[in-house]
C-alpha cells in the first residue's frame, strides 16, 4: 500500500514530440530533458542497432552525424521522414531509446506515463504501432494526442474555448494546417512538404545553376544560415561544397539569399496554398474569429525569414511565430499532462482504434 502511494507521488510523467525530424522529450516539472534528431543507425537490411566506438546505440545526435556518410554496411535511417512511419521496428527501437535515457537517468522506479504527439496525417495503423511501441518500452499509460493541438496548447492559445485558433506548423517531413475550437480540431490537413523538400529544392537548385552536387546536411546548413522567403535585412551570401557533376571532383561555389528564394518557391508556395485551402474550407464563425485572432506558425520551418510576411500578405491576417517554435509541440504535451484529469476526455487522439 505504501509503495503503491510512493510510486504515485514519484511516477515520472513525460511528453514526447515523436517528430519527423527532432524528438522532444518533456518531464513534468523539469522542461526538456531530450532533443534529439529522429535517427537510427541501423546493420543494412536488419532492424539492429548500430552500437558505438563508446558502446552507447548510435540513435539521436550520433546517428544523424552519420546520414550520407555511411559505408556499404550501415544504413542511418529517419524512420518518420516523410510524415508516415517507414518502418515500424526502426520506430520501437528509437522511442523506446529516448524512452529509457530519460527514465533511466532518473532510477525512479515507476514506469512512467507518457503523451506523445504524432503527425495527425498518420494512419490508425501507425498509432497503434506508435502506442504500443511506448508500451513495450516500458511505459504504465500511453496517450496520443494530434501535434496541431500539442502546439496550440504550447504557443498559449485558447484551444479550449468556443473560438478559432488557427496553428501552422512546419516540421522537416510535413507541414500541419490546423483550426480548433473547443479543444478540438476543425478542419485539418496534412502536406506532405516542409523543411525537408526546402533542403531538396536547394539539392535541385545547385544542381541546375552550378552542376555542383551537395548533400542534405548542406543543404540545411544553406537554408538555416542565409535562406529566405522575402527580402530581408538578413541577406546573406556563403560558400558551399559539394562535388562538381562534370569533373566529378569537390569544389565550392558562392551563393546569396537571393538565390535561395527563388530555389524556395515551390515548397514555399505549396504551404501557403495548403494554408489558403484550408482557410476557404473554414466555417464563417470560425473565419470571422480568424480575423482578430491571426494565424500561429510553430516548427523549425516557422523560423524561414520572412515566412510569416508573405503568409501575412497571402491571407491578409495577422501572422505570428510562435515562442520557441522548436519546442512548441513538446512543451504542449507537457503542458498537457499538467491539466491530464481535466483535459483527457476530449483531447486524446484514436484511441478508439488501439
Ligand atoms: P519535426 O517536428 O518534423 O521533427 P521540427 O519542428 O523539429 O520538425 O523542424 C525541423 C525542420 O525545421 C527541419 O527541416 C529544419 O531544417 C528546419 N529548421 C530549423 N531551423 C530553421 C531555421 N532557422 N530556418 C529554416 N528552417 C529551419
Ligand atoms: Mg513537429
Amino acid at each position: 500500500m505504501f509503495f503503491r502511494r510512493l510510486t504515485g507521488i514519484f511516477s515520472l510523467d513525460m511528453g514526447i514530440d515523436l517528430g519527423t525530424c527532432n524528438t522532444l522529450v518533456c518531464v513534468k516539472g523539469e522542461g526538456i530533458v531530450l532533443n534529439e534528431p529522429s535517427v537510427v543507425a541501423v546493420h543494412k537490411g536488419t532492424s539492429q542497432v548500430l552500437t558505438t566506438a563508446g558502446g552507447g546505440k548510435a540513435v539521436g545526435l550520433e546517428a544523424k552525424a552519420m546520414l550520407g556518410r555511411t559505408p556499404g554496411s550501415i544504413s542511418a535511417i529517419r524512420p518518420l521522414k516523410d510524415g508516415v512511419i517507414a518502418d515500424f521496428d526502426i520506430t520501437e527501437e528509437m522511442l523506446k531509446y529516448f524512452i529509457r535515457k530519460v527514465h533511466g537517468n532518473r532510477s525512479l522506479g515507476a514506469a512512467p506515463r507518457v503523451v506523445i504527439s504524432i503527425p495527425s496525417g498518420i494512419t490508425a495503423v501507425e498509432k497503434r504501432a506508435v502506442f504500443h511501441s511506448a508500451e513495450r518500452a516500458g511505459a504504465r499509460e500511453v496517450y496520443l494526442i494530434d501535434e496541431p493541438k500539442a502546439a496550440g496548447i504550447g504557443a498559449g492559445l485558447p484551444i479550449h474555448e468556443p473560438s478559432a485558433s488557427m496553428i501552422v506548423d512546419i516540421g522537416g517531413g510535413t507541414t500541419e494546417v490546423a483550426i480548433m475550437s473547443l479543444s478540438d480540431i476543425a478542419i485539418c490537413q496534412s502536406l506532405r512538404v516542409a523543411g525537408d523538400d526546402m533542403d531538396e529544392a536547394i539539392i535541385s537548385y545547385m544542381k541546375r545553376t552550378y552542376n555542383l552536387m551537395i548533400g542534405p546536411q548542406t543543404a540545411e546548413q544553406i537554408k538555416i544560415r542565409i535562406g529566405s522567403v522575402a527580402q530581408t535585412d538578413a541577406e546573406g551570401s556563403m560558400e558551399v561544397k559539394g562535388r562538381d557533376m562534370i569533373s566529378g571532383l569537390p569544389r565550392k561555389a558562392g551563393i546569396a539569399s537571393e538565390e535561395i528564394r527563388e530555389a524556395l518557391k515551390e515548397p514555399v508556395g505549396a504551404i501557403i496554398d495548403a494554408v489558403l485551402r484550408t482557410l476557404e474550407q473554414c466555417e464563417p464563425e470560425l473565419a470571422a474569429d480568424l480575423v482578430d485572432n491571426g494565424i500561429h506558425l510553430a516548427g523549425g520551418g516557422a523560423l524561414l525569414r520572412g515566412l510569416d510576411l508573405q503568409l501575412a500578405k497571402a491571407t491578409g491576417l495577422d501572422v505570428r511565430v510562435v515562442d520557441d517554435p522548436l519546442t512548441c509541440v513538446a512543451r504542449g504535451t507537457a503542458e498537457y499532462l499538467e491539466h491530464f484529469e481535466e483535459w483527457r476526455v476530449t483531447m486524446e487522439s484514436g484511441d478508439d482504434d488501439l
